[in-house]
């Protein structure tokens, strides 16, 4: 290895992130976030932690950071990094690092993907054709929903939503959005509250975090207020939607439809939302092509690396901003 500074792999890693991290620093590999599975003296020289988003919410907490002594750095895969208590971080004065910008042009063409489908219904259309049906029944029935005329409200709109944005501009669709606060130089209109941006369009894109900020937002008060020509769209997270008021909602009418890559509890997916017709399901896909895997596998071993040889993390993560460069 080139550098004497012992790293633990919590959980399974993509295999490029591993191997690299391998060649460059001792790697100790854990199957879960459990204290148990370190040795003791692994436990005392560990400095660097690697997880990824597969695992729970807040299993990276500080019970668990706090046993290891020597611990500076948290290199997450993925952007989203609900699995890393990172304000309880901070306060230990460690600096946690995600894999931002290099799957946001990826994402954005999924959740464009995922919105066509789901408005088109162009998976039901391909099963329609692959079944036969073009021949015994004809062709398949004009679909009720059109992109043409909608108007679009993305609710998280940072780098993912604004490469959404610029996408769907494209499309010839207006675009407003929901953040906590304004974004500055952006023509797209504001609206302060989710409620409101769902009244303002038909058709929600949630790509917020999935934090304690944005649990269960999106619930029956939001998707009455999206209303019956209503398409939600989900490439955040799970945790922001009330599955059983969108489940129930897509029954009664009270939206039209919706497409959803990520879930509350995955793997597993509410029965009312797999009986769904006017839903369609992706197994959290978003960024999941080889190119893009790999940019963000690089990413959390150039962290790492950019750490230990020049003492600064190149994308540390909000909350431990303040730690991103090693103190003298
Ligand atoms: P950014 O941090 O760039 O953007 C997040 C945006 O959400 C910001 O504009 C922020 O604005 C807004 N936001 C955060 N909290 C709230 C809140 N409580 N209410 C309203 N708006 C809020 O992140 P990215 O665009 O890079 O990624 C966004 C998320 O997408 C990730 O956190 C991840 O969960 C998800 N993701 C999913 C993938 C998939 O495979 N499906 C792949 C990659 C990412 P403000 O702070 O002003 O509120």
């Amino acid at each position: 290895t080139v550098h004497d500074y012992p790293i633990l792999i919590v959980g399974r890693l993509h295999a490029h992130a591993a191997a690299r991290l391998r060649e460059i620093f001792p790697v100790v590999q854990i199957d879960g976030p459990d204290v148990a599975l370190v040795s003791e003296e692994d436990r005392q020289r560990i400095r660097g932690i690697v997880g990824t988003t597969d695992l729970k919410a807040s299993s990276l907490d500080t019970a668990f950071a706090g046993a290891f002594p020597k611990l500076e750095i948290m290199s997450s895969f993925g952007v989203g990094y609900d699995h890393i208590d990172a304000g309880d971080m901070a306060k230990l004065g460690l600096v946690v690092t995600n894999t931002p910008d290099v799957l946001s042009g990826e994402v954005a063409d999924t959740a464009v993907g995922l919105l066509l489908n789901t408005v088109r219904e162009l998976p039901k259309a391909e099963r329609w054709l692959r079944e036969g049906n073009w021949i015994t029944k004809g062709p398949y029935p004009l679909t009720r929903g059109t992109l043409r005329g909608r108007s679009v409200g993305i609710f998280g709109l940072g780098r993912i939503g604004l490469a959404i944005a610029h996408r769907l501009e494209a499309f010839g669709l207006p675009i407003s959005y929901h953040n906590r606060r304004p974004v500055a130089d952006i023509a797209y209109r504001y609206h302060a509250s989710l409620t409101e941006l769902a009244v303002a369009v038909d058709t929600l894109i949630c790509v917020a975090p999935g934090d304690a900020s944005t649990d269960k937002a999106i619930n029956t008060e939001v998707l009455k207020a999206l209303g019956s020509n209503g398409v939600f769209i989900n490439v955040g997270r799970g945790s922001s939607v009330d599955e059983d008021a969108l489940a129930q909602a897509l029954a009664d009418g009270t939206i039209m439809a919706a497409g959803l890559d990520v879930f509350a509890h995955e793997p597993h997916v509410p029965e009312t939302l797999l009986n769904a017709e006017n839903a369609t399901l992706l197994p959290h896909v978003a960024s999941a092509s080889q190119a893009t895997r790999q940019a963000m596998a690089d990413l959390v071993v150039d962290n790492l690396i950019e750490w230990v040889e020049r003492g600064r993390a190149l994308t540390p993560v909000a909350e431990t901003r303040d730690f991103a460069v090693r103190k003298a």
